[in-house]
């Protein structure tokens, strides 16, 4: 399996490559250079396989000859062995026709873990090859870091240097990073907001005293093989549902789209997806460019659902390319246009394109409210503010109601607990796995909002590129 760049300049790559290197060296991202297939006989010889195991066989042909079949099964019998659930992704029904997929049962209680317990080993297997070391360098307003520093602890080859804004993330969140005591795990706690530690964070992939000596790596989801691991649920979903004979929806909080683009993707592998829904908060350029084709930012308006108070979605370019027409000049022209004025249109076909799978649709505060509350009183389900965006969504769908709809639940509801007893008057509780994170002990350092000393910081402390 090849991988391209949607600015058409890098040089393609093998898996190995693509998941090593996160952004190509055109500014673009990674995509495969078609996408495989399933035929309907062979999405219906995966009904009822464990997690791991359909994982393996979903995953192999973006795998290509990076692994043996052996060894990738072995990984994500490994990454997913660590989920609470041993369904790993479970379904619950709300009524006739609503459900949810819970994608929070893994180590710190957000979806993101389900791909980044892959990526830690992944880097892990990749390195010890090449005898390498990697050096990633991230910034976080929360959730992302938490799952990124669990899936590495401990890793030979990697070490994590993970920036947060000091005093600006939930408690739960620091603990659920600064508790995790493995030497090559670094939290800093940076003067500043998250968009002060996020431009240190790209200062530092741009600065050659630094890139010459360290790799240096990214865990965000721009990297491809985050993508592909979330490909698995929407197969472990369908095929609860019958796929291939029968078709299901989904909706999808949406932040950075990486999410919601892993469902095109099973989509463009065969499996029979009627509509995806990419449910925004207030914070709605998605849904703007997707309702009216205007991809323009905007200033972010801080909610209850802060993993996606985004300003721009860095995997929407991958849909405008797919559906666009795959054209990688075409793209980087457009990308320089927007990245000039912060605002661009979409072009008819990319618009077309998108309309064939995706609709849009956007929730405010009190619709999240409303969510919550419906998912409570309905189903005695007590679910988080981001999945109840997602769930608004649902319910105002006028799909064919034989269709089932399917909300992903990416958050536990005890990672924010005071939105959710605001709306339901419940307060949920950390699940006992987790439940001593106030008891252990915290590390991290505390620097000054200043590029110079996190460079000298990060220098000291990680190991060259061998
Ligand atoms: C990251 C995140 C999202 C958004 O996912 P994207 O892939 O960025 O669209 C939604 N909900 C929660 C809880 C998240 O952590």
């Amino acid at each position: 399996m090849e991988y391209i760049s949607t600015r058409g300049s890098a040089p393609a790559l093998d898996f190995e490559g693509v998941t090593l290197a996160g952004l190509a060296s055109d500014g673009g991202l990674y995509l495969p250079r078609e996408w495989p297939r399933f035929s309907e006989a062979e999405i219906a010889s995966m009904a009822g396989l464990p997690y791991a195991q359909l994982a393996a066989r979903v995953m192999a042909p973006f795998v290509g000859d990076s692994l043996t079949q052996e060894e990738l099964l072995a990984l994500c019998e490994q990454a997913y062995g660590r989920f609470a659930h041993d369904a790993v992704t479970p379904l619950v029904q709300l009524n006739e026709r609503q459900w949810l997929l819970e994608l929070f049962h893994g180590p710190t209680l957000a979806f993101k873990d389900v791909a980044l317990q892959l990526l830690g080993l992944l880097f892990e297997k990749f390195l010890s090859r090449r005898q390498g070391n990697l050096t990633i360098v991230g910034a976080t307003s929360g959730d992302t870091g938490s799952a990124a520093i669990d899936a590495v602890a401990g890793r030979e080859g990697v070490d994590i240097f993970m920036l947060h804004p000091n005093g600006r993330v939930s408690d739960v969140q620091r603990r659920q990073m600064t508790t995790v005591r493995a030497p090559n795990v670094h939290n800093i706690a940076i003067e500043g907001s998250f968009d002060d530690a996020q431009a240190m964070v790209k200062r530092m992939f741009a600065d050659e005293s630094m890139t010459n000596r360290f790799n240096i790596g990214a865990v965000n989801s721009i990297n491809w093989a985050r993508l592909m691991a979330q490909v698995v649920y929407y197969f472990y979903a369908a095929l609860q549902f019958g796929a291939p004979g029968r078709k299901v929806a989904f909706s999808v909080p949406t932040g950075n789209f990486g999410d919601v683009f892993a469902g095109h993707v099973a989509a463009q592998m065969g499996l029979p997806i009627e509509q995806l829904i990419v449910a925004t908060n207030v914070n709605d350029i998605l849904h703007r460019a997707l309702t009216s084709g205007d991809y323009s930012t905007g200033t972010v308006t801080p909610t209850a659902t802060p993993s996606m108070d985004i300003q721009v979605s860095s995997n929407f370019e991958r849909l405008l390319f797919d559906v666009g027409g795959r054209d990688g000049s075409a793209m980087a022209e457009q990308m320089r246009s927007f990245d000039a004025n912060r605002s661009m249109q979409l072009t008819n076909a990319q618009r077309q394109g998108a309309a064939g799978l995706f609709a849009s649709y956007r929730a405010d505060q009190d619709q999240t409210s409303r969510a919550m509350q419906w998912a409570y009183q309905h189903a005695g389900e007590i679910i988080d503010p981001h999945t109840a965006v997602g769930l608004s969504a649902a319910l105002a769908s006028e799909l064919d109601p034989a269709i089932p709809m399917v909300t992903l639940a990416t958050a536990h509801p005890a990672k924010f607990c005071d939105a959710v007893e605001r709306a339901t008057g419940v307060r949920p509780m950390l699940p006992a796995r987790v439940g001593d994170l106030f008891a252990r002990e915290e590390a991290y350092t505390e620097l000054p909002g200043n590029y110079d000393a996190v460079r000298d910081f990060v220098a000291e402390r990680a190991t060259p590129a061998g």
